[in-house]
């Protein structure tokens, strides 16, 4: 139906900080997703909806149009791709860095100079084999699924790739960053066709939350 929407998100920090952005745009959630287990959620409007899903997910449903438009973070959309998706906003929020990081007292520059292969434990093995490739540094990546922190710790890993915010979550298990690769946000993907179909009621939306973060 052309006249309703549905707008994809994943729990948690987007969710929280996608809530001013909606709001922005007129748009209230019925219900709290942290609270509630439902997985589609309506809103004070009756022609939008939300539907949770897992952030890697995100990019799938608005990809194949089951959802019109969606948030995720650059993260995702690099490991993904972010093919078929138009992406006309970085919304600046959720942000954080991907970094390398190894145990505290670990001679990175050593292990990278040496010429011997560093195992690297991520859930964005595309991102970490790339910044590998393009500095010449021989890896075998190991993929997880989270706590990546704890692999250097029990001798899964040299070093592992993944997101720092505050920089805590390292410091509690005794890790330190050694690299920065790459500033992530989250960033609007619009499904192309729903850009065509829907543009009256996306369009406005697109705009409130251009508004809303340029404040
Ligand atoms: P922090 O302790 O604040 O540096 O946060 C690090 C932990 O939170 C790691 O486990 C990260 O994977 C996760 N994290 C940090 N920022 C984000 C983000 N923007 N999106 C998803 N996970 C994040």
């Amino acid at each position: 139906m052309s006249s309703t929407l549905t707008i994809a998100l994943s729990k948690g920090r987007i969710f929280e900080e996608t809530l001013p952005l909606l709001a922005a745009a007129g748009i209230v959630p019925e219900e709290n997703p942290e609270q509630s287990r439902k997985l589609i959620i309506a809103t004070n409007l009756p022609h939008i909806r939300l539907i949770i899903v897992r952030a890697g997910d995100v990019p799938t449903y608005v990809r194949y149009g089951a959802a019109d438009f969606g948030i995720a973070g650059k993260d995702v959309l690099i490991e993904h791709g972010g093919e078929g998706l138009y992406q006309p906003l970085d919304l600046n929020i959720a942000r954080c860095r991907m970094m390398v990081a190894v145990r505290q007292g670990f001679d990175y520059q050593q292990a990278t100079r040496a010429g011997q292969r560093l195992r690297v434990a991520t859930k964005y093995p595309a991102i970490a084999a790339e910044h590998f490739a393009a500095k010449g540094v021989h890896v075998d990546i190991i993929k997880l699924y989270g706590s990546m922190e704890l692999a250097p710790l029990v001798g899964l890993s040299d070093a592992i790739v993944d997101l720092v915010s505050t920089g805590n979550t390292l410091k509690a298990n005794h890790l330190q960053a050694v690299e920065h690769i790459v500033d992530i946000s989250s960033r609007l993907v619009v499904n192309k066709a729903a850009l065509k179909t829907k543009y009256a009621l996306i369009e406005p939306i697109i705009q409130a939350f251009s508004r809303a973060i340029s404040e």
